[in-house]
């Protein structure tokens, strides 16, 4: 089936904001940290989110000791002031689009103007509002609300953010007309207008929507309402499991969008279900096709051999003959830490990737079994080699498999963060990168018997960086999910700008040592030949960064394949 993703659904900046200033909360505080009132109008984040240890305080408590984080709609001020007079630590996460509204109630109320909010009279936000605009304020849903509205002297219109476009317009004329000389402020931000205008395009092009959010998210039922009034049908759900299948599948085309507060995880998770659903008419090779990627993804077949690939052109660019049992001893020993690894992280992998999680929760035993298998043919095979190649793999082997492992138990000292080398904030991404650089660049050199010169030590370094960029991209796609899990990568530690900003400069590095290292005599000529490969992965960033790729098979697909690329481009070099 075809399916077009709405650039702007996921997260907006406020939702954004207040998770990830509860999250950051959490990382400084291990107990204590409540909200007052759910953060988002999101169950399942707000779940998670409590699974993590927050509270959501319904009543503001005689007394807290704890953080107390205010949400993205705001709340009324007494509400702040009655928390801080209870002994609670506040922190304010209200979305800088509320205040600037509360702002302009607080500067009018001051000078003697009535405010009039056009909004759901029970929405958080509205209710926020209200407590600023005091005795002053009405609130407006409907042409009956107009009818019936109360208003003496200068007064203000604005607008509850998440508010339709349409419904703004016409309702704040109705009241101009009955109360001539009001000032009228637009305070519809700008996410909800974008996200509401993408949805009235998008309706023209699919010929169905498919609307997913919080049921109880104003903006994610006004989105549907839109697409509705725009004569699609529209599939309201929370999650994956809420699609109905049979229906949905009548359709060849379907757009896709979410409310503010919808993780991207959400998104990804609904996205993979409708896009494993087959176009009408798509031939039965393609459909077997697409199962087959999805196999080889799945089982790190597709990874391994991506690994066995940089082998090659490690060889290639060290002017050495690629052995085969190289490319195979690569192969079975990244198949294997891939998947032991993987399997090991399965629980906190659920939200990034439910299908792999499932792949694995249901062949438990055989992927364990031929990961030890494969772990063990890859040690027969190097142990031909020498004893030098034998040792590095033994020892990377033992070291990758007790990564995960929890070396200082939470009874023994209770307030450390870090108990294991796993729980290093950015440590797998750099691990990964070193197991990648010795298995296809240093155990190749030790079993030809080779003493590591500056070139086996350049090509170390070429391979070293570029897995690096490799993994961390993929924790950039994954930012989302591994922040709410708590899992402490690069760009959940540093942010997903300034990850991609030093996978930038990283990059052009990488650019570099192909193009001076062959100059200064370190790697051959086929290095010029690979310039490509770096080209892909800065355009796949690019793709990532404008939302036309998500995260997801099709995206784990294209970064892998930079691997055999470069082993194809390392091969043309040699004709
Ligand atoms: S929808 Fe707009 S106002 Fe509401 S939290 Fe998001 S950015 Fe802020």
């Amino acid at each position: 089936m075809k399916v077009i993703l709405a650039k702007s659904a996921g997260f907006c900046m406020g939702v954004r904001r207040a998770v990830e200033t509860t999250l950051e909360v959490i990382r400084k505080e291990d107990t204590g940290v409540s909200t007052f009132g759910p953060l988002i109008h999101n169950p399942q984040v707000l779940n998670l989110l409590e699974e993590r240890g927050v509270r959501v305080l319904r009543e503001i408590p005689e007394k807290e000791s704890g953080t107390v984080i205010i949400r993205a709609h705001g709340v009324p001020p007494v509400d702040k002031e009655k928390l801080r007079l209870a002994g609670a630590r506040i922190e304010d996460a209200t979305c800088p689009h509320v205040v600037k509204v509360q702002v302009i109630i607080k500067k009018y109320l001051k000078q003697g103007y009535a405010t009039v909010i056009i909004g759901d009279r029970n929405h958080a936000e509205v209710e926020g509002l209200m407590g600023f605009a005091g005795s002053l304020g009405r609130v407006v849903s409907n042409l009956e609300d107009v009818n019936s509205l109360q208003l003496e002297g200068p007064y203000i219109i604005v607008s509850q953010t998440t508010q339709d476009e349409t419904i703004f317009e016409d309702l704040s004329q109705s009241i101009l007309k009955r109360f001539p000389g009001g000032r009228v402020f637009n305070t519809i931000c700008d996410a909800t207008h974008k996200r509401q205008e993408e949805v009235r395009s998008l309706c023209k092009d699919v010929e169905a929507m498919v609307v997913v959010g919080g049921k109880n998210s104003a903006n994610t039922k006004r989105l549907a309402e839109i697409a509705e009034d725009m004569g699609c049908p529209v599939f309201l759900v929370e999650t994956e499991d809420e699609l109905d299948l049979e229906e949905v599948s009548k359709y060849e085309c379907v757009g896709v969008t979410a409310g503010a507060s919808t993780p991207t995880w959400m998104i990804s998770r609904v996205l993979r279900i409708l896009e494993a659903i087959p176009a009408k008419g798509e031939s039965r090779l393609k459909q077997y096709g697409s199962r087959l990627l999805w196999f080889l993804l799945a089982t790190n077949i597709y990874v391994s051999i991506a690994g066995g690939a940089l082998t090659y052109t490690s060889e290639k660019l060290q002017n050495n003959v690629p052995g085969a049992s190289h490319f195979l001893i690569a192969v079975l020993y990244l198949f294997a830490m891939h998947n032991l690894n993987r399997f090991t992280d399965r629980k906190l992998q659920k939200f990034n990737d439910p299908l792999r999680t499932l792949f694995y929760e249901k062949y438990r035993w055989p992927v364990l079994v031929i990961s030890a298998l494969s772990l063990g043919l890859a040690l027969t095979l190097v142990s031909e080699n020498g004893l030098k190649p034998f040792l590095l793999l033994t020892g990377m082997s033992i070291f990758g498999i007790f990564y995960s492992v929890r070396v200082i138990p939470r009874a023994a000292i209770t307030n450390i963060r870090v108990r294991g080398l796993k729980e290093i904030p950015g440590s797998k991404t750099f691990l990964v990168a070193v197991a990648w650089a010795f298995v296809t660049t240093l155990v190749p050199a030790l079993s030809d018997s080779r003493i590591p010169d500056l070139t086996t030590l350049a090509v170390l370094l070429f391979v070293l960086v570029l897995v690096f960029i490799r993994s961390a991209l993929f924790d950039v796609f994954e930012v989302q999910g591994d922040r709410i899990v708590g899992r402490e990568t690069l760009p959940v530690c540093i942010g997903e700008h300034k990850t991609i900003y030093i996978l930038h400069i990283l990059m052009v590095i990488l650019v570099l040592l192909l193009l001076l290292m062959p100059l200064a005599g370190f790697m051959s000529g086929v290095s010029f030949w690979l310039l490509p490969g770096i080209v892909y992965i800065f355009g796949l960033t690019q793709l990532y960064r404008k939302g036309m790729i998500t995260q997801g098979p099709k995206l784990e697909f294209c970064l892998e394949t930079v691997f055999y690329l470069l082993a194809g481009l390392a091969w043309l070099a040699k004709v």
